[in-house]
């Protein structure tokens, strides 16, 4: 999965630093918090000092992680997580490849420090962001990659209970309880070695996947009922939230988390398009099924990317203009895809 030599790159950079800030993208998910606090954890382990430093808030169904109490957030405590990076010996970027995925506040401070940097990630098409890269687009997720580079380094007795819970939180999170990216039999045995390890399997998934607010169910049912569009000929669906709504059901972040996928089990719909209004922006989720690659449209028309199958993007138009886009562009490009 990863060469011997950027192995042996990676372990240098390690044994050379003491202390070391980890970053993951922004508006973190379960792999990049997953990655970010499990590799945290192992590093102190190996005698480190690990930081870790997200761009904005994380999510509250990933606040029981252990270690987010000694997470800084760069949005909200800008002085001190420039300090702690800019103190340290080295930076590891985590789940992102590309300068914009921390976001317009801390894009151009990371851009231009000069540090020695690793990157660990498995999204296509990366920048070179980093003095050694660790891209690996197969693997199902950043925290199934982190593992196995700490593997490979011969650090596993370092991954704890600690470090193991986390890092199988985002192997969870990123592939939908293994139901996608997880065809490879390596996704298994990173999963057995993580419970070997020592986690409490039921209680992770209780913590991630049943401890849904009343709120946030029912900003499901209403989302599904009465906001979801099929375009039959295109085979794809999309969805859309305004602030007002997603004020109405007291909207906290983490909340739309998987929606955009539900869209997906209607038979003869093979792709799934969610816009809901963040910020002063209209955030753009994909999802699809098969070879039909919403990373290029999301690249194309809304200024972002991801994976084949799961991809996101932003829009600066309002909704209208969002939807009139997507309403555009998506016939067009499903054709041109057809055709291919
Ligand atoms: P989500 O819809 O969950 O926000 O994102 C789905 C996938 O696409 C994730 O793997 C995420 O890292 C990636 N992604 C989300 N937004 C962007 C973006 O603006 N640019 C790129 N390159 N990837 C993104
Ligand atoms: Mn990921």
């Amino acid at each position: 999965m990863v060469s011997e030599k950027l192995i042996s790159a990676f372990k240098t950079k390690i044994e050379a630093a003491n202390t070391i800030s980890i970053v993951p993208h922004l508006n973190p998910d379960g792999d990049a918090m997953g990655s970010a606090l499990g590799l945290m954890h192992a590093l102190k382990n190996l005698g480190k000092k690990p930081s870790v430093i997200v761009p904005t808030a994380f999510p509250k169904f990933l606040s029981w992680l252990n270690g987010v109490d000694e997470i800084v957030v760069f949005e909200e405590n800008e002085d001190q997580a420039k300090s702690t990076i800019t103190e340290s010996d080295l930076l590891i970027y985590l789940d992102f490849n590309a300068y914009k995925r921390v976001g317009e506040t801390m894009e151009g401070f990371i851009a231009n420090l000069q540090l020695p940097s690793v990157m660990i990630d498995h999204h296509p098409y990366p920048d070179e962001i980093a003095d050694v890269m660790i891209s690996v687009t197969a693997a199902s997720s950043t925290c199934e990659l982190a593992c196995n580079v700490l593997k490979l380094s011969g650090w596993s007795q370092y991954i704890d209970s600690d470090a193991a819970e986390c890092f199988y939180t985002g192997i969870m999170t990123d592939t939908g309880s293994l139901n996608y990216n997880s065809s490879n039999p390596d996704t298994y045995r990173t999963v057995a070695d993580l419970i070997e390890i020592g986690i409490d399997k039921d209680k992770v998934h209780q913590l991630l996947f049943q401890s849904n607010s009343f709120n946030r169910m029912r900003l499901l049912g209403y989302v599904l009922s009465e906001k979801v569009t099929l375009i039959p000929e295109c085979k794809v669906a999309y969805l859309w939230l305004t602030k007002e709504e997603l004020e109405k059901y007291n909207f906290r972040p983490g909340d739309t988390e998987g929606f955009v996928n539900y869209p997906l089990s209607i038979e003869g719909i093979n792709a799934s398009a969610f816009f809901m209004e963040k910020d002063e922006q209209i955030k753009c989720s994909f999802r699809s099924q098969g070879d039909f690659p919403v990373n290029k449209f999301s690249e194309l028309f809304f200024n972002g990317g991801g994976h084949r199958n799961a991809a996101g993007g932003r829009s600066d138009f309002d909704m209208e203009g969002s939807l009139k886009r997507f309403l555009s562009e998506f016939p067009k490009f499903y054709q041109d895809f057809i055709k291919a």
